[in-house]
């Protein structure tokens, strides 16, 4: 007979191997979908220092195996597959099915959005050409293979901040490029950042163009305020610009805003009935791993209630 899982989890990050957790301590049949290893951004975070418990921070690749050790403990199951859509079921009475990359299909009784969301890119010339020569997208992975080099970071957010005073440990210079004359980023970071005299800044400036053929040789950025172009010189451009939801598998399913984002009220449920999602898929003020763990938890709780809701009403 086809198994028919309470919860199908998507996404195996923070926010999913919490829910994980949650769901399995709560005995539901769980199974989470990840299409490559557990542990999400965390992965590719040097320290996390804003996760409550650890007094010294902690690596993030640390952090995400623990995580998914605690979650193996309670008997999470896991299951390497993409998962490309999500069929709502007409009524909450019949499972929902999830339909994975290779064309099979998982049915659940709820499923959790726990997906996250991937790196932007520029889209300028150039860029795609030398990605991997010389443009990466992620500090932690390449940093270290520009010793001594001069860099640039693209951004002004979070990431590019604590990824450019990361670079600092290798290179001899970074240089922040941000399209506007303020930071995003959180205070403790801009004030970190102007005080590193590795750190240099050129505001209200875009990048039009990666220049080199090979290799990255530099940026071309332009000035919002002038009009005029200069070149960066640099042997490496971190382009660190945000994220964009994987919501793609819940499109016409469920609410997602204009930037993509799944749409959920406070205890994690979408417009979908027995769909629910959280973490960096969700729209919400603050992405964190903290807030991404407290998501999980909370649409696992959801879900378990869901579940047991429609067992008791259906599945007498
Ligand atoms: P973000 O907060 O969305 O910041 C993106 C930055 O890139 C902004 O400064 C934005 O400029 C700039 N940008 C966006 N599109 C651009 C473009 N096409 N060209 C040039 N610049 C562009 O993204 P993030 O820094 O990756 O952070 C994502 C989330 O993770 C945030 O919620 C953040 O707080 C969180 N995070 C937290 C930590 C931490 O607490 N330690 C670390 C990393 C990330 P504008 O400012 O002009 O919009």
């Amino acid at each position: 007979m086809e198994q028919v899982y309470d919860v199908v989890i998507l996404g195996g990050g923070p926010a999913g191997l919490t829910a994980g957790l949650y769901a399995c301590r709560a005995r539901m049949k769980t199974v989470l979908v990840e299409k490559a290893l557990c542990g999400g951004q965390i992965l590719i975070t040097d320290t996390i220092e804003n996760f409550p418990g650890f007094p010294e921070g902690i690596k993030g690749p640390d952090l995400a195996d623990w995580m998914f050790k605690q979650a193996s403990h309670f008997g999470l199951e896991v299951m390497m597959a993409e998962a490309v859509s999500v069929t709502a079921p007409k009524s909450g009475k019949e499972p929902i099915s999830v339909t994975l990359a290779d064309g099979k299909t998982i049915r659940a009784l709820s499923v959790i959005i726990a997906s996250g969301a991937r790196w932007n890119s520029l889209g300028i010339p150039g860029e795609k050409e030398l990605t991997g020569r010389g443009v990466s997208y992620c500090a932690t992975c390449d940093g270290p293979l520009f010793r001594g080099k001069d860099l640039v970071v693209i951004g002004g957010g979070d990431t590019a901040l604590e990824d450019a005073l990361f670079l600092t440990k290798f290179a001899n210079k970074v240089t922040i490029v941000h399209r506007r004359d303020r930071l995003r980023a959180t205070r403790i970071l801009q004030e970190r950042a102007l005080a590193n005299k590795k750190v240099e800044f050129c505001f209200n400036s875009v990048a039009v163009r990666v220049a080199g053929s090979q290799r990255c040789e530099g940026i071309d950025v332009k000035d919002v305020v002038t009009g005029s172009e200069k070149r960066i010189k640099a042997d490496g451009i971190f382009v660190l610009i945000g994220m964009t939801p994987n919501s793609g598998m819940v499109k016409g399913v469920a609410a997602i805003d204009e930037k993509g984002y799944v749409i959920c009220d406070d205890d994690m449920r979408t417009s979908a009935e027995g769909i629910f999602a959280c973490g960096d898929v969700r729209r919400k003020l603050l992405r964190q791993v903290i807030t991404a763990s407290g998501d999980g938890a909370t649409a696992a709780f959801s879900a378990q209630h869901y579940v047991e809701h429609l067992k008791g009403v259906e599945y007498k």
